[in-house]
């Protein structure tokens, strides 16, 4: 089980990794290493053949699932569609999910949880540019 460790922190910001994602096993949730508000994200590895142990549904939360490395197939109550790298997946509320890797190499993802129907503003026009130093 690969473990997330906090690098950074300051007023504004917090830096968190997994490490090298090659060898990340295992999941890991986020959260409590970056104290995020906003949504829940999770890396989650599945060795070939593997799937998550459950199905699960949630009561508030849409989860988009964005496919890093890895193929293989993914369930939404009873639909059954392919996935593999690169594939993004949004699954809405009140339904059950899971996810299998079929390939030969281990799948590994980024799932995102947060309130369905909570984005409002995003990209311009919730961000501005702004002038600022760089010290890069
Ligand atoms: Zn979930």
């Amino acid at each position: 089980m690969s473990e997330i460790k906090t690098l950074n922190t300051g007023e504004k910001f917090a830096h968190a990794s997994v490490g090298s994602l090659h060898n990340f096993e295992g999941k890991q949730f986020v959260k409590d290493a970056t104290g995020a508000t906003s949504c829940e994200i999770s890396f989650g590895t599945l060795p070939t053949g593997g799937m998550v142990p459950f199905f699960h549904s949630h009561k508030e939360n849409e989860e988009n699932y964005i496919i890093l490395s890895g193929s293989g197939k993914f369930q939404v109550n009873d639909d059954v569609f392919d996935i593999a790298e690169g594939s993004i997946i949004r699954v809405s509320t009140n339904c059950d999910r899971n996810i299998k890797c079929t390939s030969e190499e281990p799948m590994c993802y980024i799932c995102i949880q947060a309130k369905e129907g909570s984005l409002e503003g995003y990209t311009m026009t919730d961000a501005e540019i702004t002038e600022h130093t760089s010290l890069l």
